[in-house]
């Protein structure tokens, strides 16, 4: 919920040329923001009864006009916006109440709360701006942002920027149609033109552009639609590759799954067509007929499709069917591999999924039913010295526990059950594989959770990092153990042998 000291803001570009700005006060502050807006054309008048020695200059050379005095309202007359920069907070209220009455809008230097609009932090590389804002909550954040971005980016965006505004004219009329423009332009910066520039060789650059704006230059690949099969990871957006992030950028529809994170969702292009395509229990086989058909279909029409998935596509992700019903149907496609949970809940819990001194091999695996266990390997499974990673298992630990103790795991075998890993909320779970089921129906662990289970487990009480630490026995719980969909059964009473082993 927004509040008066983070409002929500609409982003604008004002052209200010030749428009009169008043700023009110005459110090340091009042000279940088007459400055910024002296460099965006503003007619810049400041309104002090004193200017410090560089706004002086200004006056003296008529670059800015000054009204001498304490603020009146009389000031705004002329004025498009107002920037109210002195240390005076009664002025300032009287700037802000003066604007508010004409319909003038005015920013209060630091005062959230009395201004009407605020002044992003931003990076320019020529005609090309980048401004951020929190919104005035907390500037600083705002101000480190701009720092990384700044050194991010180099001067050839601005160059290129430049190159490109120059021939927009041409541009739209070698690609009248946006998505074929998008599909250009990806094309270009994915090419050697930025490259050039970047090196200072601008003939180049313009001869590349020319030749790609040249009538009848083929593109046939450009026009045909394809499918990148892509994996989102885990949940936490830094965690996507560059690959996945330039084609979510590049994408004209998203296919996505349920579990893919809304922080990986809201760094796709804004336009793209973003469709849940998820499956819930019970509504698989149709669910996946349907995410083929419409891959086909949206490629067929010439889109750039991205069949985003959780984690990594290959595992448990039904990718390979996928890639199957596209080969059919000659669909073009691609797959980028995603960080799996099994690698994400391991490192965001602090386990080395191999050791050498714990365990020398890993195995995947899923426990999403009773049908699907029985197909497991399970004298294989109960081997020491060796982790398991068991997706989609959470209904299923009971049945795990049993099975793996009976084909001869030790019970005290540490665990770690991994819920929401490398997200805000996620909770991790340890114990020992006797009190599995038990330890995960009384912290009430929910789907989607990982359960790493072997002798590297332990380590996640010493190597943690993210979160809070690891939940054990003695933990007190936070959460209601009301019964949930794709909650943690309740454990039945151990079995007798179980309870001499232990
Ligand atoms: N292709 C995915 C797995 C899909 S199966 C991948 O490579 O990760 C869905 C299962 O993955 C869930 O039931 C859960 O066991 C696991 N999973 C996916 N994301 C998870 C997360 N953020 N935290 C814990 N487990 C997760």
């Amino acid at each position: 919920m927004s509040n008066d000291n983070a409002p929500p803001l609409y982003p604008l570009f004002a052209d200010l040329r030749g428009r009169t700005v008043l700023v009110v006060g005459g110090g340091a502050v009042a000279r940088r923001k007459a400055s910024a807006l002296l460099q965006a054309g503003a007619r810049v008048v400041v309104g002090a009864p004193a200017l410090e020695p560089e706004l002086r200059a200004l006056a003296q050379a008529g670059r800015i006009a000054h009204l001498p005095g304490r603020f009146q309202p009389a000031w705004l007359d002329d004025a498009w916006l107002a920037i109210a920069a002195t240390d005076d907070d009664a002025v300032n209220r009287e700037v802000a109440a003066a604007g508010q009455a004409r319909r003038i809008w005015v920013n209060v230097v630091d005062d959230v709360a009395l201004s009407r609009f605020q002044v992003p932090a931003r990076i320019e590389r020529g005609p090309l701006q980048i401004a951020i804002s929190s919104g005035g909550g907390a500037p600083m954040l705002a101000r480190l942002l701009r720092e990384r971005l700044e050194a991010q980016l180099d001067d050839s965006w601005a160059a290129l920027a430049t190159l490109l505004a120059r021939q927009r004219g041409r541009i739209r009329e070698r690609w009248p149609e946006p998505g074929a423009r998008r599909r250009a332009f990806a094309r270009l910066l994915a090419g050697p033109l930025q490259g050039f520039l970047r090196r200072g060789r601008h003939r180049e650059a313009e001869r590349l552009l020319d030749a790609e704006l040249a009538p009848g230059t083929g593109n046939a690949a450009a026009t045909a639609g394809s499918v990148a099969l892509v994996g989102a990871g885990p949940g936490d957006p830094g965690l996507l590759t560059l690959r996945a992030l330039r084609l979510l950028n590049e994408a004209d529809v998203i296919l996505h799954d349920r579990l893919v994170g809304e922080g990986v969702l809201a760094l796709a292009r804004r336009d793209a067509e973003l469709v849940c395509v998820g499956k819930r229990a019970g509504d698989h086989g149709t669910t996946q007929a349907r995410i083929h058909a419409l891959m086909i279909e949206h490629a067929r029409a010439g889109r750039r499709v991205v069949r985003l998935k959780g984690g990594d596509p290959f595992v448990f992700g039904r990718g390979g069917e996928e890639l199957e019903a596209l080969r059919a149907h000659g669909v073009d496609y691609e797959v980028v591999p995603g960080i799996t949970a099994a690698l994400a809940c391991a490192a965001y819990a602090g386990v080395p999924l191999t050791h050498r001194d714990h365990a020398q091999s890993l195995r995947l695996v899923t426990a999403h039913c009773a049908a699907s266990l029985d197909g497991l390997d399970w004298p294989a499974l109960a081997q020491e010295r060796q982790t398991l990673a068991v997706y989609m298992g959470v209904a299923m630990l009971d049945t795990l526990r049993t099975r793996l103790i009976r084909h001869g795991r030790d019970p005290a075998t540490p665990f770690a059950l991994v819920e929401n890993g490398s997200r805000p909320d996620q909770r991790v779970v340890v114990g020992t594989l006797h009190e599995l089921p038990a330890q995960a129906h009384r912290h009430a662990v929910r789907s989607p959770a990982l359960l790493i289970l072997g002798e590297v487990a332990a380590l996640a009480d010493t190597l943690h990092w993210f979160g809070d630490g690891p939940l054990s026995a003695d933990s007190p719980v936070h959460r209601s153990t009301a019964p949930q969909a794709g909650t943690a059964k309740p454990a039945p009473a151990p079995e007798p042998a179980l309870e001499r082993a232990a």
